[in-house]
This record gives C-alpha cells, structure tokens and sequence, in this order.
C-alpha cells in the first residue's frame, strides 16, 4: 500500500479528496500530509446550491491525531465557490469545521481528554497542545453545545452562587434538579441574574416550571417573583442552603467564643473549626473526644450546635400542621439562645416561613444540588483559579452543562 492511500484510510478521505504528497519528518517526529482534489462541484455552504469551483483560499493547516507518536499536520487550500446569494465562500471540508485549527477527530479527542483530566493543563500535557489552544476547542465546544440545545421544559429548577475567587464576586448558577445539568450561569448575583435565564425561557418552559430552590437571597427572591407565572409560589428555601446558613451561623459563633477566650488568656476553642461541622453521625472518629470534651465545658458554640442539629428534624415531617408546630418550637429555642448570629438566621426563616415549609408539598432532594455543587467546587479547585469570570462560566458549561459538545 502506498503511504498516501494508508494515510486517506486513517483520515476516512473520500473522492473528490485525495492526499498528494506525504512529508515524514523523522528528527521533528512529525508527518505533514497535502490534500488535493479532483474537480468538482460543491455546494454553497449556506444554502447547499451546487456550483462550480470559483478558485482556492489560501493553504491553511490542521492538527491531526499524532500518527504513531508523530505530530500530524494537515495541509490544504480549501475551494471558495461563487453563489448568486452568497457571493464568495469556502466550501465544507469533510475532516474540520469551518475556522477550526484541528481536524473533527483531533477536537473530539481533546474534548474528551479535558472531560477525564478536568483541567485544560492535563489534556495540554498529553497532546502537545498550547492553552490557549486546547482552551479555544473548549469554547467551541460549549458554543456548539449551546446551539444545540432545545428548549425543554423544567420542572425542578435550583439556584445557588458560586465564588469565582476567594473573597471575589459571585457567580449564579442555575440548575436542573431532575437532569443533574447546569443550565445558565451569570457572573454577578443579582435580581438581574437570574431574571436573565427567566428571559430566555419560552412561554412554556416558564409555564412547566413548578419549583425554584433557592437561598434566601432577596434579589433572586424577587427576579423569581417578576420572572414567573406565580413565581412566589414556586420558591422552595430548601434543606441544602438553609443548613449551610445554619452552619455559618455556628462558625461565627465559634469565632467570637474563641475571640473572648483569647482576650482572657487562652481559648479550648484553639483548631477546632471543623470539629463543629460535622452532625452526629458523620462526625470522624478522630474527632469524637475532641468534641466529648468541648460539649462538657456548655460553650456558646455548643449550643449553637445543638440548635442547628435539631434544625434538621424539620424536614422529616410531612404534614404541614406539625411541622408549623415543630417551627415554632425550634423558633422560641433559637431567639432566647442569646447567639446573634443564631437569632439572626432564625429571623430570616421566620420571615421566609411559607417558602421554607413549602418543602412539604413539593419534597426535592438535596442530593443533586449538593453533587452538582461539588462537581463545580472540584473544577475550581483542579484549575487553580481561573484567569477571568467567563474562563469559569465556560468551564461549568463543559463539564456539567450536559451539552453535547463533540463536532460532526
Ligand atoms: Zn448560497
């Protein structure tokens, strides 16, 4: 077999192309590969109307899948056609998209790498691509995902920020509770955020909406409110949001014990942070005695702990008469405790009470939510931080939008 024949079996090259010439490069552990074609007539990319070639672009190149562990290039001058409608135009090439710098499998098999790596750097690695490349199919990807994608309706949606950065703005993201996907992401956490994907829903989808779980953040409270048919109704303040603010409020009240303590000369409190996160039955063996001997000395922040462990109770009810009743228990419990940030999100919860109950009529689980959360956590962390905000909008789309992003 000629080498030129091997190569078109590889590339899947059909007439009217063919490979001219094959340039081996043993040194450079490179393979060059021309392509050529018999004349022809092509159709319009834009409206498919067939037509005589007109003349040829200029030669560009293409990364190819390395052929043996040779760097694969390959080189073609594309033919433009003339179209009544269209004027000039290059035609389609069966082995790239159009403007792409990769040929169709060279894409799919970053694509696919930076999906098993989840850092860019880690598919850069093992291709011999530059970032900015393999960050530019990534951006494709997701672009051609989008395109793709129809407007199906939701029912299940939750919304939750994101820090892009330590200490840096917030980004929101909304999810689908059912599908495990992220479906919109906006870089601030604002009214205008979330009433942006609100926006961009047809009638319909905003009609099959029936439940948005959130925090109890007012600018998405309101976005909700105005972007919805009944949108008051829909909000679900649920499990997952509600014990994080119950579990900050315990670790700020462990911050200022600590301070005191301190102040007088020394503080039992010293390394403790993560002892107080943990419920009863997750808590890790090695901080069992820890916490025995912490919950002895009656502190502040183990009663605050107490409080927000007994807070869970909540939702395991499933009638709405006990779990009111529940409430306003845990609520009389909370506001005499004397722990301000305790009393602070106990307020918020009372003043959001129809929102937080509504759980009994419309149960989600947190399960997703809290996996997609993760998921998102773990691509900020494997990255390192990214250079901008959309670097990170972009990387959430790849990784947990559900898009199909593989060109064809
Ligand atoms: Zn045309």
């Amino acid at each position: 077999m000629q080498d030129t024949k091997l190569f078109e079996t590889i590339l899947g090259l059909q007439a009217p192309w063919h490979i001219a010439r094959v340039e081996l490069k043993t040194d450079e552990k490179r393979v060059d590969l021309w392509l050529e074609h018999e004349p022809s007539r092509w159709p319009c990319p834009d409206c498919d109307t067939e037509l005589p070639g007109f003349d040829h672009a200029e030669e560009r190149a293409w990364r190819h899948l390395d052929t043996c562990q040779f760097q694969t290039h390959v080189h073609a001058a594309i033919p433009r056609v003339q179209c009544s409608t269209h004027g000039v135009k290059q035609v389609r090439v069966p082995w790239a998209e159009p403007r792409s710098r990769f040929t169709l499998l060279m894409e799919r098999l970053v694509i696919d790498l930076i999906l098993q790596c989840s850092t860019v750097k880690g598919a850069c690695a093992i291709v011999g691509l530059s970032w900015d490349e393999a960050w530019g199919i990534m951006q494709r990807a997701v672009a051609r995902g989008q395109a793709r994608k129809e407007a199906r309706p939701i029912a299940y949606l939750g919304v939750d920020e994101k820090a892009f950065r330590k200490g840096h703005r917030y980004h929101t993201v909304v999810c689908d509770l059912e599908r495990s996907t992220v479906e919109f992401v906006a870089e601030e956490r604002k009214t205008e955020s979330l009433a942006g994907y609100y926006r961009q829903l047809t009638d319909v989808q905003q009609a099959a909406v029936q439940v948005v779980a959130m925090d109890m953040w007012e600018p998405y409270i309101g976005a909700t409110h105005a972007g919805l048919p009944n949108g008051g109704e829909k909000i679900v303040f649920d499990r997952f949001h509600i014990m994080r603010d119950m579990t900050k409020a315990v670790d700020t009240v462990r911050k200022q014990e600590h301070r005191e303590f301190l102040g007088a000369g020394g503080s039992p409190l010293t390394g403790t942070k993560y002892v107080w996160l943990f419920s009863d039955e997750n808590r890790p063996e090695y901080h069992a005695k820890t916490f025995a001997t912490l919950q002895a000395l009656n502190l502040k922040v183990g009663r605050a702990w107490a409080i927000k462990e007994a807070l869970r109770t909540l939702w395991t009810y499933r009638q709405l008469a006990a779990v009111k009743r529940f409430f306003t228990r845990w609520y009389g419990w909370a506001v005499r405790s004397r722990l301000e940030p305790v009393k602070r999100v106990a307020a918020t919860l009372k003043r959001h009470l129809d929102g937080v109950l509504r759980f009994v009529k419309h149960p989600i689980t947190n399960g997703i939510a809290e996996g997609l959360n993760s998921k998102i956590m773990s691509i900020k962390r494997k990255a390192g931080g990214f250079r901008n905000p959309s670097n990170f909008t972009t990387a959430i789309y790849f990784h947990c939008g559900g898009l199909d992003l593989y060109p064809r």
